[in-house]
Formats: C-alpha cells, sequence, structure tokens
C-alpha cells in the first residue's frame, strides 16, 4: 500500500513551473542559472507557507542537477535530484533556525564548510526561521558568510527579515515574497482535486482560497482536511459548515432583515447563529466577506450602505471577541446593521442641508429678530429647535434633517461643512 502523504508534502513543487505564483523572482532565478550567475547567499522572506523553503529547495535542486533542461528545470531523474527530493542528500542540508539557534550549531556548520560536496558541485545550506539565530550564533555566521568557499551556498528562509541583522541582509540577495494571489491559489487546488480525482465545486474552492490568506501551504492543509471528512462533492456549503462559516441561507437572512428593516427578525436571527454554537469571530468575518463581496458588485445594496455596514463590522469586530457577554452584543450589532439600511450616507446629507440652506431665505416670512441663521449649523444642532415657521414644510424639513444630523452623526456634519 502507498503510504499516505499529506497534500502540502505530495504536491510540493518539482519543477518552476509548478510554484504558483511569484513570476517575477521565478524569472530572476532562472536567468542566474542560465547565466550562471548566482550569489553566495540567498534570502527568501515572507509569510508562513509562501513558498520559501520550496522556493529554496528548488534551487538548490537546480544548482546540483545534471540534466538542467532549456528552461533551467532540474531533470528530477539524476541521483543528485532525487536525493533531493527524499531529503537525505549529504549535499542539501536543511537547518531549522528555530531549534538549532544557538553559537554551536553554527559552528558545526563552520566546521563542515570547508568540506568538498559528497556528488554535486554545490554544498547549500538552507537555514529555515534563520531570525530565530542568536545573536552569537548571527556572529559566528557572519564570518563565514564573508568568506565562504566558492563551492557553499547558503539560501536563508525567514518570516520576520526585520529580525535578520543588517550585516547578514547585506551579504545576501533578498526575495520578498508576497501572498499567493487568491486566483493562483484556487488553480493549484483545482490541479490537485483533478489528480486526486475529487469532485469539489469552483466557488468551494475559491472560499479555501480565501481562508487562506495568501498561503499555499494553508490551502493544502485546509483542502486535505475537508477530503478527510469524507463527503464529496465538496460543495460551498460544506466548505462553510466545517470550518464554522456562515452559510448562503443565513446571510440570505441578514439581507431580508436589513432591507425590510425588520428589527425582530434581526433579533430572532442573532439568536439562531448564538444557539448555533459559531465561533462569533468567524461569524463577523463571514459578514465582513458577504458585504465586501456586496461592495463590489453592488445590486441589493448601494455602494454607501455597503460601506456603512462594513463599518459597523469592522467597529464591533474587535469588541465581539472581547466582550463576555456574546449573545446580547450580536443582537446589538445585527440591530445596528438593520438600522444602518436607514441611514442615509453623509455625503447625501451634507448635500441636501447646502441645498436647503439656499432655498430657505426667501422662504421665511422674515420676523422681527433674525431667524436662526442656516450658515451656522453648530448653534442650530445645539438649540435643537430653530426658529418654529408655520408657513413652509421646508424648515420643517429642515428642522429634522437637523436633528437627524445631530442624533446619527455626533456633530460629524459641522466639521464636514
Ligand atoms: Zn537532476
Amino acid at each position: 500500500m502507498q503510504k499516505y502523504q499529506i497534500i502540502p508534502r505530495k504536491f510540493r513543487p518539482s519543477r518552476f513551473s509548478q510554484v504558483a505564483g511569484h513570476e517575477a523572482i521565478l524569472v530572476t532565478l532562472r536567468n542566474a542559472l542560465a547565466q550562471n550567475r548566482l550569489g553566495q547567499a540567498y534570502l527568501f522572506c515572507g509569510a508562513r507557507g509562501c513558498g520559501k523553503t520550496t522556493l529554496a529547495r528548488l534551487l538548490a535542486k537546480a544548482l546540483n542537477c545534471i540534466g538542467l533542461d532549456e528552461n533551467q528545470e532540474p531533470c528530477n531523474a539524476c541521483t543528485s535530484c532525487q536525493e533531493i527530493a527524499e531529503g537525505r542528500s549529504l549535499d542539501v542540508l536543511e537547518i531549522d533556525g528555530a531549534s538549532n539557534r544557538g553559537i554551536d550549531d553554527i559552528r558545526q556548520i563552520n566546521e563542515t564548510v570547508g568540506y568538498a560536496p559528497n556528488k554535486g558541485p554545490y554544498k547549500i545550506y538552507i537555514i529555515d526561521e534563520v531570525h530565530m539565530l542568536t545573536k552569537e550564533a548571527f556572529n559566528a555566521l557572519l564570518k563565514t558568510l564573508e568568506e565562504p568557499p566558492q563551492n557553499v551556498k547558503f539560501f536563508f528562509a525567514t518570516t520576520e527579515p526585520h529580525k535578520v541583522p543588517a550585516t547578514i541582509i547585506s551579504r545576501c540577495q533578498r526575495f520578498n515574497l508576497g501572498r499567493i494571489p487568491e486566483q493562483h491559489l484556487t488553480l493549484k487546488l483545482k490541479r490537485i482535486c483533478t489528480e486526486l480525482n475529487i469532485d469539489a465545486s469552483e466557488d468551494a474552492l475559491i472560499q479555501i482560497a480565501r481562508l487562506s490568506e495568501g498561503s499555499l501551504r494553508d490551502a493544502e492543509s485546509l483542502l486535505d482536511q475537508l477530503i478527510c471528512f469524507g463527503k464529496t462533492p465538496i460543495t460551498l456549503d460544506l466548505t462553510r459548515e466545517i470550518f464554522g462559516l456562515i452559510s448562503n441561507e443565513h446571510l440570505a437572512e441578514l439581507d431580508e432583515a436589513i432591507q425590510t428593516e425588520n428589527l425582530d427578525a434581526a433579533i430572532a436571527f442573532a439568536q439562531k447563529l448564538y444557539e448555533s454554537g459559531k465561533d462569533i469571530g468567524a461569524t463577523v468575518d463571514s459578514f465582513l466577506e458577504h458585504y465586501r463581496t456586496h461592495l463590489l458588485t453592488p445590486r441589493t445594496y448601494t455602494k454607501d450602505q455597503c460601506l456603512t455596514i462594513l463599518d459597523i463590522l469592522m467597529q464591533w469586530q474587535q469588541h465581539m471577541l472581547k466582550t463576555p457577554f456574546k449573545r446580547i452584543h450580536l443582537e446589538m450589532l445585527l440591530l445596528n446593521l438593520v438600522r444602518s439600511a436607514k441611514r442615509l450616507p453623509l455625503d447625501n446629507l451634507v448635500q441636501r442641508l447646502l441645498e436647503l440652506e439656499k432655498r430657505q431665505p426667501p422662504v421665511v416670512t422674515a420676523p422681527a429678530p433674525k431667524p436662526a441663521p442656516p450658515v451656522e449649523p453648530p448653534k442650530i444642532v445645539e438649540e435643537k429647535k430653530p426658529e418654529p415657521s408655520k408657513d413652509d414644510t421646508h424648515s420643517s424639513h429642515y428642522d429634522t434633517l437637523i436633528r437627524f444630523a445631530a442624533v446619527e452623526l455626533e456633530g460629524i456634519v459641522n466639521q464636514e461643512i
């Protein structure tokens, strides 16, 4: 029986062309290989799971491969390629900087640096999480980096480059690996599913990609988890259920409550969510993602409504995590969202106030003392009641608006004007 391998390991790229994202870095590395202009030391920086060690391993493979093709891809067939792939090459040494961080560990490296490589042309040290090395260890490493033997290369990987001393960084060629874009992640997941003969819907894979925030390793692990659950096909609803996200029906229910400004429905919805035992943080995240999508494709909501809702969610997000009174806060959040439907966008409100101001003077039947001057909204807000003008609808409308602004915007209008 074939040994089970987790997806991140099983689908680790064996060629540059299989790497997801990082196109510019790949071009640079290929050119360097083609022109034989490789530096002595490389520093790969980037978030977890974005492919730092994968690139380092591929570069090591390419350097020692005897059958490199015209695209600088390693052959994956020669002894060196196979030994590196299986992690038993004596020429490519992988060191975990987190558990080998002391000066003695680096001294050991320094002592072996002088020996010739076993088979290939280069001896390559890959140090992962290099920022974890102690100050003394970095100093010891620096000595070797200053004058390394010709056939020795150092590849460092780190999630925290700011913790690596400048003296080390200045001796390295540095590559900053960005987060892998969602489309790339989705594509990779799709390929994995095809290869494993797993039926998975596109929107489920997009959701997984979104959850993994640019980390391929996370995306692959999440897919692994879903596959292990054993239910096929893998749908968006299944994905949401397994990872504790809000389902589409639930989101539709919330939309309905907001659209119809139904406060009772919002309370009932809060109760349902609370009783389902879903993680409140993940719930708010789901809302945020839902309204972010709405913002990008405004149909049910206007852009302003989406922005207001997103604002409210962002304000409550941190709060929700800290509070011990989750249920009541969830209710308050939902009530706020429902009320937001009535809220006029600020720009709109200011515009209407200005228009009313322009129209105001000729309408007022000039009583002896001057009416509350419309040019000074702060005073009007404080007085609450401007001169009661019996005759026209404009000023009562104006009054309502001002009161509304005073309550809803707590003085923002004054500053804005
Ligand atoms: Zn090879």
